[in-house]
């Protein structure tokens, strides 16, 4: 490279905050700031700019985001405010008045607009080559893909809708060649994100494309069973339980898709889900999961749920409780109701006081670690395919098709033999504790 194109190369910081939904955005902005000649800095003294992708879903979140605003600013002082929060400019402004510009969720095109005005683009088209999956922030094995933005429904706990607008679902082709692209560059594991990947293509009326002479339709299942075609693992997060969803199972039995079913189910005493105004709220979930399982025994259910919403009375926990014992779910998170600036939930009455709603948390985290600990226990003595994500001194750290990354539990492999992240490996399972598993290849068990 001659001396003339080294000449400095503008530089980006980037923080990334929130969910896998907003790390998907920051990929899409980091990818676009690579194709157009911008370095990415490690540091915030090394950037021209400071990009700060914020998440606005719950308060601590917020805090969070306004924290790193903050950071950024004192530490480099130029700062663009991208993200959930960004549709909230006066809290923004109110703290930060110094910031560079704002932009909502999504506004790729509105953030490298800012970026152009402050740091000019280099114009050097031999300087940067992108590689052709983009750039992405997850390890090299596995990789998010966001199916749709935005949600048609409206929890009366959640801003996402007003923040992220109505569902708008991408074209089943133009997510197809992604996929195709990430597994060509050697990605493992898809993990398919949105705010409601069952309602997938309901927007798009189910519109039917060509996809590689193949016709698909934009709908959930078509696109499970053409994901579950290209070789990769396939991990379906944020499904609600539709009557639809049971089409898909299948595809998990025959090992098409991973076994694998992300469902916020937030509560299970419907006077709650009412007021919480879930979607499938009147659906019979135990019946449905029963069936799931019958269909596909090695099931992993995963879920959230949220305790002390106003007006949970105890019966209403108990109710909680009582379901969650009977449904058996294998990966469980719970928070305790926070409210978030402009939801609809913040009108109603009897809020639940703060040490209730905690003890009701200590209550529910015990019982779902009883279940995983037992749901574990019986693994010992199978033997699972796993994902190698990491190598160490230690031995290896995979996950298996129930452990999603970051979320989920981990197999820990104390002698792997010869192997490196992105690996599968066949081992047999010799220990369990309440999340995690331990193994040893199969061969040596
Ligand atoms: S389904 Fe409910 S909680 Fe999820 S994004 Fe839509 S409105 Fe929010």
């Amino acid at each position: 490279m001659s001396r003339q194109r080294k000449a400095r190369v503008p530089r980006i910081g980037f923080v990334s905050l929130g969910c896998p939904k907003a790390l998907v955005d920051s990929e899409r902005i980091l990818t676009q700031l690579r194709a157009e000649g911008y370095a990415v800095s490690p540091t915030y003294e090394g950037a021209d700019l400071v990009v700060v992708n914020t998440c606005g879903f719950i308060d601590a979140a917020v805090e969070e985001s306004l924290g790193a605003i903050g950071e950024a600013l004192d530490r480099n002082g130029r700062v663009v405010v991208t993200g959930c929060l960004g549709a909230r400019r006066e809290a923004i402004l109110e703290r930060h008045p110094k910031v560079l510009g704002i932009t909502g969720p999504q506004a790729y095109q509105e953030v490298m607009g800012i970026v152009h005005e402050h740091v000019p683009k280099p114009h050097d088209p031999f300087m940067d080559l992108v590689p052709p999956q983009g750039v992405r922030l997850t390890p090299r094995h596995y990789a998010y893909l966001k199916i749709s933005e935005g949600c048609n429904h409206r929890c009366s706990f959640c801003i996402i809708p007003s923040l992220r607008g109505d569902l708008v679902s991408r074209p089943i082709a133009e997510v197809m060649d992604e996929a195709g692209r990430l597994v060509r560059a050697g990605v493992k594991e898809l993990l398919v994100v949105s705010q409601d990947t069952s309602a997938y293509g309901a927007d798009l009326r189910y519109r039917l494309e060509l996809w590689n002479g193949q016709p698909l339709k934009a709908r959930f299942l078509d696109l499970a069973r053409a994901l579950g075609g290209l070789g990769a693992w396939v991990r379906l997060h944020y499904v609600y339980p539709y009557p639809h969803v049971d089409e898909v199972v299948p595809l998990m039995a025959e090992g098409r898709v991973l076994p694998y079913l992300d469902i916020p189910f937030q509560h299970a005493s419907p006077r709650i889900l009412k007021l919480m105004r879930r979607p499938a709220h009147a659906e019979d979930t135990l019946a449905r999961i029963r069936r799931w399982r019958e269909i596909c025994p090695q099931l992993t259910l995963r879920s959230t749920f949220i305790v002390g919403f106003p007006s949970e009375t105890d019966a209403d926990f108990e109710t909680l409780l009582d379901w969650l014992e009977a449904a058996q779910l294998d990966r469980v998170g719970c928070f305790t109701y926070s409210p978030v600036a402009g939801a609809a939930a913040n009108d109603l009455p009897d809020p639940v006081p703060a040490d209730v709603a905690a003890e009701r948390h200590a209550r529910f985290m015990e019982a779902a670690a009883r279940i995983s600990t037992a749901k574990l226990a019986a693994k010992i003595g199978t033997h699972l395919r796993v994902l190698v994500d990491t190598v160490g001194p230690d031995g290896a750290v995979a996950r298996s098709p129930g452990d999603a990354p970051e979320i989920d539990g981990v197999v820990r492999i104390a002698r792997p033999g010869p192997c490196q992240p992105g690996d599968f490996l066949d081992v047999t399972i010799t220990g369990a504790d309440a999340y995690d598993l331990t193994a040893s290849p199969a061969a040596a068990a």
